[in-house]
């Protein structure tokens, strides 16, 4: 099977833990910080950060345009602030956003004397750790959307179709099944 090439916008937060979680997933990491890098690729991971300093350095380099149309071909997978940039709807602070998938997010929304932890979540039927840091609450999601784990019982991770959320970061995490699940869409789509 030919191996996957899995971007990683490489513009700010932590895109480095992503990649080698890509390939501990089998899948080839590529680090996009032009819209040029995104020929070619299988799919893309917009990683945690800081959504607003994400969505500046975007508009900067004229990022929002080609990545909203490499997103209507190809699988994007975003967590945290990624996930934040992929929503329909973002609220505290209301910011521009992508809208790759038909969920509304409230930003830093588990407050914040609590807004960093490592919490347990059920994935597959199995016990999976999940680290939150200043995470987003998907407050809605719309009807396309499968909620595939939820935590104090709003969802933190979801796909609609070909994309992929999660408010916590799996790349911190020593298990690698969310990677995996990605790179799976990605090869069930293309081979
Ligand atoms: N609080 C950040 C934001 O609003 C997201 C935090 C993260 O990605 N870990 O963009």
């Amino acid at each position: 099977m030919v191996v996957k090439k899995v971007g990683v916008l490489s513009l700010q937060g932590d895109f480095a833990a992503h990649g080698a979680a890509l390939e501990r997933a089998g899948a080839e990491p590529v680090y996009v910080r032009n819209a040029a890098q995104l020929a070619g690729l299988d799919g893309l991971v917009i990683p945690g950060g800081e959504s607003t300093t994400m969505l500046k350095l975007l508009r900067y380099d004229g990022l929002m345009a080609p990545l909203a149309e490499f997103a209507r071909h190809k699988p994007v997978f975003g967590t945290c602030a990624g996930a934040i940039l992929m929503a329909a709807d973002v609220s505290a602070p209301a910011q521009e956003s992508l809208g790759l998938m038909d969920i509304a997010v409230e930003r830093n929304g588990y407050g914040r004397q609590i807004d960093s932890r490592i919490a347990q979540i059920v994935l597959d039927g199995e016990p999976a750790e999940a680290v939150f840091i200043r995470a987003p609450i998907i407050r809605r999601v719309g009807e396309q959307v499968k909620v595939l784990a939820e935590y104090q019982g709003t969802p933190v991770l979801a796909e609609q179709g070909r994309h992929m959320v999660a408010t916590f970061h799996p790349e911190l995490s020593a298990s690698d099944t969310v990677h995996r699940r990605f790179v799976d869409k990605i090869t069930q789509r293309i081979t």
